[in-house]
């Protein structure tokens, strides 16, 4: 499709052409040799509409082209960043992304403390309503994920039903109360899978803290996920819909 600017853009160029062919051919004709033919001129003139008109205007077209192109990679390198680094399905850290900026985190500042969540009785929900309403669920609790964690704190699924939050500089008081107001959060949500039918989701959530110079002093990011998710098996089996702390804790903050 020819766009009206390039065509401009072609007639000026065409003018141009036009001046510097008539100016050039007079001075050639008149002043150096000395003879005036006016079909000289007419040539000067044609000339460029029938060259430099079409010619330009190719390369408008080619520039506009070569334009779209780079607009279209600049978006799809945007879009392939991005799917790089977010879950597709809930828009939060996939766990790649999640455990790289854990682990720069966890090295510049050992004060943190990790929150493994698991969705409770995910299995049942995806039978009973569907996997799109199993798709839905898993949204909801991510948003009250993030809804529930300070702005310093962030969030990534691991994969299936399972969340971690990263909250670094915490104490463990705040770490507790960010892991139930998480816990509360999801449990607050209000999941209707079909037309009046009513879900409740919950999550159970183990946290681990690392705190230097105690005997909570992690030496690595992936002993105090393992510690997470050794709290976290620890509240399935107290029933679900909790929080589990480390036993230390509490003797530390006391
Ligand atoms: P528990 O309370 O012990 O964690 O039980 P659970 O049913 O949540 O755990 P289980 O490991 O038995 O099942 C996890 C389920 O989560 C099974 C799987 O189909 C579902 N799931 C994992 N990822 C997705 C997903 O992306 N979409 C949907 N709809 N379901 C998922
Ligand atoms: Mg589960
Ligand atoms: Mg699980």
């Amino acid at each position: 499709m020819l766009k009206r600017s390039d065509i401009y853009t072609a007639l000026n160029a065409t003018l141009v052409a036009m001046c510097v062919s008539l100016l050039v051919t007079f001075v050639l004709m008149k002043l150096l040799m000395g003879l005036w033919r006016p079909e000289g001129l007419v040539i000067a003139a044609i000339a460029p509409i029938l060259i430099a008109f079409p010619v330009r205007l190719y390369i408008e077209r080619q520039r506009s082209e070569l334009l779209r192109m780079h607009e279209e990679l600049q978006q799809a390198h945007r879009d392939l960043t991005y799917a790089s680094q977010f879950d597709e399905l809930t828009r939060i850290y996939n766990r790649s992304t999640f455990y790289r900026y854990s682990q720069d985190r966890f090295e510049e500042e050992p004060t943190l403390a990790m929150l493994l969540i698991d969705a409770d009785n995910f299995k049942s929900i995806n039978d009973q309503y569907g996997h799109q309403s199993g798709d839905d669920a898993l949204s909801l609790i991510a948003d009250a994920i993030k809804g529930a964690i300070r702005t310093t704190d962030f969030v990534g699924r691991l994969g299936g039903e399972e969340f971690c939050v990263c909250c670094p500089n915490v104490s463990p008081e705040q770490a507790q109360r960010i892991a139930e107001r998480v816990r509360k959060a999801v449990s607050q949500i209000v999941f209707e899978p079909a037309p009046g039918v009513f879900h409740m989701l919950t999550v159970s959530i183990g946290v681990a803290q690392s705190l230097p110079d105690t005997s909570l002093a992690d030496t690595s990011l992936d002993a105090l996920l393992k510690r997470a998710d050794q709290r976290m098996y620890r509240a399935k089996h107290g029933g679900r819909n909790l929080v589990v702390f480390d036993d230390e804790m509490d003797a530390i903050s006391a």
